[in-house]
């Protein structure tokens, strides 16, 4: 692209030597070697999403560079010993029905490259103060058939979603375009735009059922009676039973590991420890793509945007932020509820309206005693991720974006409400709030999770209209910023990538890729 002037990618830089030079000592290990000084296409940022797109061009036989910033790769899907050594903790994501159900991570070898999926026997519970539990299974017909008087809408609801499973992904998991299945999609979309409220007040009697389908919508971080939310708990919920909710043996590092991997056995390059900050510190390339949101991009690229987008960009709302706690236990979380016991997600908020309120007052920037919890517990399923009869547990919470209360102690007392006796079993445990989170992830801003709030006006066409590109040539973001936003799927690289071929290289992609244009509703 002409505005990337052609320079050394690893400043200061002592040797060079004909078209290829050294980095610095000083640098981390990972860029101690031999770096090109151009590449057919660049990629900021190693997250689920920049290794994707780095996958796609590279396996269109471009050259390909990523550089990350931090000392690991993985940005969101990342695992570390943070709390005592032997305990492995998800850093960000860690549970994955996206993944699973991803398209493009489904056509990668991703199985010989060390990913292995493991499916708890439940994919999600849901405690009441009563003891009992709402209880998404793997089986829609017993899910529905534990929800008492609301078995029947359950099934109504959710078995078209689950039957046409296949069909719908194609859509869900995409940029706003014609639907592969008109129909199909058609009657999901006429109830996924509603709201989580609306529905469950049309189709759910029973204090469980409504609960259940909060918890599910409450991953949208909006409040619940906000468009869209709807859509969120159905496709969570028929995710349970098309793909289940898995956990990769090892902990989310394996996804991004995976893929890293995949991505070197193709030729492709990562520089880990290498945060850039302005395009001009990238080497040649024809296409640079940024797995990072908009706020960065308004850094790294600066000047180089017209003004009217860059006025674009600066206007992109981000949302509520999360607070994170890892525990390491010295026994499984003492559920009340046995089916509790054999989930790999649980979700903590009792009944709808006391989700709903929890959401509510983080969107609006409010604290709360009792928040909307969201808790997995991996080594119940995977026993790599803690010493023999150890536990690790991940929670976290919705709080007012970039809020900086300590959440810990109000996450311990929403999983002592359900499960008494859980602080006496815990070992050790880390806290991370938005700031923190964000100062090792800029992408996290003020502790979103999702690159953005996914309000209707930026769930469609996100950042912008022009969704993956920019009015700069060549330059491209593939950040979760981009369709079809949040979590762990690579699709927003997919498309990106798809993209810069198309645009830069004038080629195409093969297998899935080949599909559909990822551009055909864009502005
Ligand atoms: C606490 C938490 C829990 C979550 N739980 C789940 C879950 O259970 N399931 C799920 O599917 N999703 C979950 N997510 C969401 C998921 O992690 C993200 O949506 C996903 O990682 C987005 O991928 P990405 O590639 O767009 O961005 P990221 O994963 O954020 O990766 C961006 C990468 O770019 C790097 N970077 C940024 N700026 C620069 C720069 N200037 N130079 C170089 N490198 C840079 C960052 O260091 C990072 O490695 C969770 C996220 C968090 C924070």
């Amino acid at each position: 692209m002409s505005q990337v002037k052609h320079q050394c990618p690893l400043a200061p830089i002592p040797l060079c030597a004909g078209e290829e030079f050294l980095a610095s000592p000083a640098e981390s290990c990972d860029v101690l070697r031999v770096v090109k000084r151009a590449y057919d296409a660049v990629v900021i940022g190693a997250g689920p999403n920049g290794l994707s797109a780095a996958v796609v061009l590279a396996r269109a036989g471009r050259s390909v560079v990523v550089f990350e910033g931090e000392n690991e790769i993985g940005g969101g899907a990342r695992s570390a010993e943070s709390t005592l050594p032997g305990f492995v903790h998800d850093v960000c994501s860690a549970v994955h029905p996206l993944a699973a159900a991803s398209p493009f991570f489904r056509e990668l070898p991703l199985a010989d490259f060390g990913l292995e999926w493991i499916q708890p026997p439940i994919p999600m519970a849901h405690p009441l103060d009563d003891g009992s539990a709402a209880v998404l299974e793997r089986s829609l017909n017993v899910t529905a058939a534990g929800l008492g008087r609301d078995a029947e809408p359950y099934r109504d609801l959710f078995a078209p979603i689950t039957r046409n499973w296949e069909r719908l992904l194609t859509d869900f998991l995409a940029p706003p375009r014609l639907p592969s299945h008109p129909l199909a999609m058609l009657s999901f979309g006429a109830r996924a735009l509603r709201s989580a409220r609306a529905v469950a007040d049309k189709h759910f009697r029973e204090i469980k059922t409504r609960a259940l389908f909060a918890g599910l919508a409450a991953h949208a971080m909006l409040p619940l009676e906000d468009s869209l939310t709807a859509g969120f708990g159905l496709v969570l919920g028929a995710a349970g039973h098309a793909v289940g909710w898995p956990i990769p043996r090892g902990g989310a590092q394996k996804i991004a590991d995976a893929l890293a991997n995949y991505l070197r056995s193709l030729g492709g390059e990562i520089i880990t420890g290498r945060r850039i900050e302005s395009l001009e510190e990238l080497p040649e390339a024809r296409a640079v793509l940024c797995d990072v949101t908009p706020r960065q991009l308004l850094r790294i690229a600066g000047r180089t945007l017209p003004e009217y987008f860059r006025a674009r960009l600066a206007r992109y709302r981000y949302g509520m932020g999360a607070f994170k706690v890892d525990w390491a236990l010295d026994a499984p979380v003492p559920w009340k509820n046995e089916a509790c016991r054999r989930a790999g997600t649980v979700h903590l908020g009792g009944t709808l309206e006391e989700i709903a309120e929890s959401e509510r007052a983080a969107w609006e920037g409010k604290s709360r005693e009792q928040p909307f919890v969201l808790l997995a517990q991996p080594s119940l399923f995977d026993p790599s991720r803690a010493p023999a009869g150890k536990h690790t547990v991940w929670s976290y919470c919705h709080v007012p974006h970039a809020s900086a209360e300590d959440m810990t102690e109000k996450i311990a007392a929403q999983i002592e409400r359900f499960a008494p006796g859980f602080g006496a079993r815990v070992l050790a445990h880390r806290s991370h709030s938005p700031a923190e989170m964000e100062s090792r992830n800029p992408n996290l801003v003020g502790g979103d999770i999702n690159g953005g709030a996914a309000t209707l006006d930026q769930f469609f066409f996100r950042p912008t209209r022009r969704l993956y590109a920019t009015p700069v040539k060549g330059l491209y973001l593939c950040s979760a910023s981009t369709p079809p936003g949040g979590g762990v799927h690579g699709m927003c690289g997919y498309f990106a990538a798809i993209k810069a071929l198309k645009e830069s290289f004038s080629s195409r992609a093969s297998g899935f890729e080949n599909e559909k244009s990822p551009d055909a509703l864009e502005g």
